[in-house]
């Protein structure tokens, strides 16, 4: 007969090897002969959360703590089911207790960080990714998580809390605009007059009504070396879409050479289909629409609509997100000036816009839609671009001169969508157009 110690060890193994069931039953076998194992208790917790019986494993990881009531990695390991259960607050308060327990517990000040950042509780997050840092300085994911919340806490800092709550509350709930554009003015600055925007290097033809637009919605998708994700994300909007409004996607490629420049590629596809529709949206690739809670109607206001996407385990990774999916009108991308021209490589271009829209006085509303995440490796992140919001927000760039009235760009080739991917059953209206942005400055 094994000895307790050489059961659990034997169902650590299992357990490490991802074979649950046997790590679950040497677990319970250990409670058998010990009822009051905190360890075994903790353990067989920890296994039904990853076997997705968390509800049950919560009551297991309480047992556990009530034996052993100052044992951080316990409070650590609870917080994370109650994450998973959406109780946010009651996750905080664990990790709050466990890091209280075990004060060099590096995992629960990160896991407490990261909670907080979902709350948008942005600087709170900061003090515990750095505590998290000094305990582990060479964890890549602190350091950029610790870089994220500093920054957001730097976005939204100058607002005042009830334009914040405003900002990220959902279509439901109890604000509602009515004004025509969806412009309301905004507590920070005021909305900047849309005639100030005039084409600076590319003068837009002064025609004295613009043409009626020909689709519902335009779809501007930046793009580059995801021909796989492409393929499947083309002809699922077209069958996603096809009943509800008639559509354009506009796939704006940026050719070989330049580091990926996502934020100039939509102002360029917003500047050459400016007339095709009212409505834009800004979509990724990698994002596909799951069932009728993504719904591509516009509001008032711009609707951000990839709240529940399966790369963010189904909610916003932080309340201030609007990338992946979002719809507006053209009046609300032309006040922002479009997104800035200067961001080079993978990211920070949409926190920037958040904050020009709210500049502008623009408030957004979440419409959380379920969306299926394609795989990809993941990004490098790049410090250039953090630098560079960082020179927005402490206003040393002038985002009202850089955007769609600065935009230079040349096409190299703009061919139908079907014919580029080869799937003749594509809509005839889809286009692909490659573009070269020129360097970087
Ligand atoms: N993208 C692309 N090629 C690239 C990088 C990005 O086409 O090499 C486009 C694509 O539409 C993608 C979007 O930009 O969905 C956002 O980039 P990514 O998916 O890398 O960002 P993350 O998933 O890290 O948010
Ligand atoms: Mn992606």
């Amino acid at each position: 007969m094994a000895t307790i110690s050489e059961q659990l060890d034997a169902g650590l193994a299992h357990h490490r090897a991802g074979r649950l069931q046997d790590a679950e039953a040497a677990y319970r076998s250990v409670l058998r002969c010990d009822s009051n194992h905190a360890d075994g208790w903790h353990l067989l917790g920890a296994v039904a959360c990853q076997a997705g019986r968390v509800e049950e494993g919560v009551e297991h990881l309480r047992r556990a703590i009530a034996i052993s009531p100052d044992a951080g990695v316990f409070h650590n390991s609870l917080g994370n089911a109650l994450r998973l259960l959406g109780q946010t607050d009651a996750a905080i308060a664990c990790y709050r207790r466990a890091v209280e327990c075990q004060t060099d517990l590096g995992e629960a000040h990160k896991n407490l960080g990261q909670t907080l950042s979902a709350a948008g509780r942005f600087r709170e997050a900061a003090e515990s990714f750095q505590t998290a840092l000094r305990l582990r300085p060479n964890d890549p994911e602190v350091r950029q998580s610790l870089l994220n919340a500093a920054l957001n806490e730097l976005i939204w800092a100058q607002c005042p809390p009830e334009s914040l709550t405003l900002r990220i509350s959902t279509e439901s709930s109890r604000i509602r605009e009515n004004s025509g554009s969806g412009l309301v003015s905004g507590p920070c600055e005021t909305p900047p007059n849309s005639h100030e925007f005039g084409y600076s290097q590319l003068q837009r033809p002064q025609s004295a009504a613009s043409p009626a637009p020909q689709y519902d919605l335009v779809i501007l998708v930046p793009y580059r070396d995801r021909l796989e994700h492409l393929r499947q994300f083309a002809p699922h909007m077209d069958r996603f879409l096809r009943d509800k409004l008639s559509f354009r996607l506009v796939v704006i490629e940026q050719a070989f050479g330049a580091p990926f420049n996502p934020g100039k590629l939509r102002n360029v596809g917003f500047h050459l289909h400016r007339d095709d529709a009212d409505v834009f949206a800004l979509h990724d690739v990698d994002t596909l629409p799951m069932d009728e809670s993504c719904d591509y109607r516009i509001a008032d206001r711009p609707m951000h609509l990839a709240g529940r996407a399966s790369k963010y385990g189904g909610r916003l990774p932080y309340p201030t997100f609007l990338g992946a999916v979002l719809v507006l009108r053209r009046e609300h991308f032309e006040a922002a000036n479009g997104f800035s021209n200067h961001y080079w490589g993978w990211g920070r271009e949409d926190d920037e816009f958040a904050r020009r829209l709210w500049s502008s006085g623009i408030i957004w509303g979440n419409r959380p839609g379920l969306y299926q995440s394609l795989e990809h490796p993941a990004s490098n992140l790049n410090s250039r671009n953090d630098a560079r919001l960082l020179e927005f927000l402490r206003g040393e760039r002038d985002w009202r001169a850089d955007g769609l009235n600065s935009l230079d760009f040349q096409v190299t080739r703009s061919i139908a969508l079907r014919e580029f991917l080869d799937q003749p059953d594509l809509a005839a209206q889809h286009r692909l157009v490659t573009v070269d942005l020129g360097t970087p400055d």
